[in-house]
């Protein structure tokens, strides 16, 4: 929330996973979810939108959970970053300008109680946590 539903590294547009999964609840065949990102058995939509977050200074080399020390990446983003520090990382020129992205947060209790009523505790968790001020 931070960081506005967006990449610190790329500058891209990302949806929290548990949005995803609710997605995936409703179109199961199509939006494919794994709970351990197994290879062929989840979207590549995860890796693409999901947001980590990714400890700047890596905890490999000292780094805290201070939430100083914690940025939003892509899931992807932050497999390429591994335990390097962002500034080290190649350049992107991310987009020109930051349009107001929720993360799908406002469509996410209408997109679960339009699911099959799975993980209900899950998403009740998520969305109690989103709403807090
Ligand atoms: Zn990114």
């Amino acid at each position: 929330m931070r960081d506005r539903f967006h990449c610190t590294y790329c500058g891209g547009r990302v949806v929290p996973r548990c949005i995803l999964v609710a997605l995936s609840d409703l179109f199961p065949d199509e939006l494919a979810y794994h709970p351990n990102y197994a290879r062929g058995q989840i979207h590549p939509v995860y890796w693409a939108l999901a947001p980590e977050a990714d400890h700047d200074l890596a905890h490999s080399r000292g780094g805290t959970n201070d939430i100083g020390n914690l940025a939003t990446l892509h899931t992807a983003c932050n497999a390429r970053k591994s335990d390097s520090l962002t500034a080290l990382m190649p350049a992107v020129t991310p987009p020109a300008a930051r349009a107001e992205w929720d993360g799908l947060l406002s469509f996410y209790p209408g997109i679960v109680a339009s699911g099959p009523g799975t993980r209900e505790m899950y998403h009740a968790r998520w969305i109690r946590h989103f709403s807090r001020p």
